[in-house]
């Protein structure tokens, strides 16, 4: 397994990203957690290691890193910037009360060929997401 340090390098040389310092710490808090993070965490994650680094340059460094595939953002219709490091095809599972967001990793789950039979003529599916709607466990044992 390579260590974050050459994760980073080897993925932005990939994407076609220089591979700065100041990145290289954004990248490493994101995956040092497993599961979906707001700029904010990543935020307060990067400022133990950067103290003089900005919100906003953490929350452009996150776009960046969408956009080149660095990363992946888990809901893109959301108002709320969530990335994650797991690149691999998986589902959502999202709280309507906490909002909170949990992976499905279910691979079949979707009929990629039927929907491709079902969109409409030239749309590329290029990521066949689904986001199931529910309440978590906190929240339903709560109501
Ligand atoms: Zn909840
Ligand atoms: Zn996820």
């Amino acid at each position: 397994m390579a260590s974050a340090h050459e994760q980073f390098r080897n993925l932005a040389w990939k994407c076609g990203l220089a591979a700065t310092h100041q990145r290289q710490v954004i990248y490493e808090a994101v995956i040092a957690t497993p599961g979906h993070h707001s700029v904010e965490t990543v935020y307060a994650e990067v400022r133990r290691r950067t103290p003089s680094i900005s919100l906003a340059t953490v929350y452009n460094n996150l776009r960046l890193f969408v956009e080149h595939g660095l990363l992946r953002e888990v809901s893109p219709h959301s108002s709320m910037l969530l990335v994650e490091g797991n690149l691999a095809p998986h589902h959502h599972l999202i709280c309507t009360r906490c909002k909170a967001v949990q992976d499905l990793e279910v691979a079949d789950f979707v009929n990629v060929k039927k929907l491709a039979r079902q969109a409409p003529r030239g749309f590329d599916l290029s990521q066949p997401l689904v986001e199931v709607f529910g309440l978590c466990r906190r929240c339903s044992a709560k109501s």
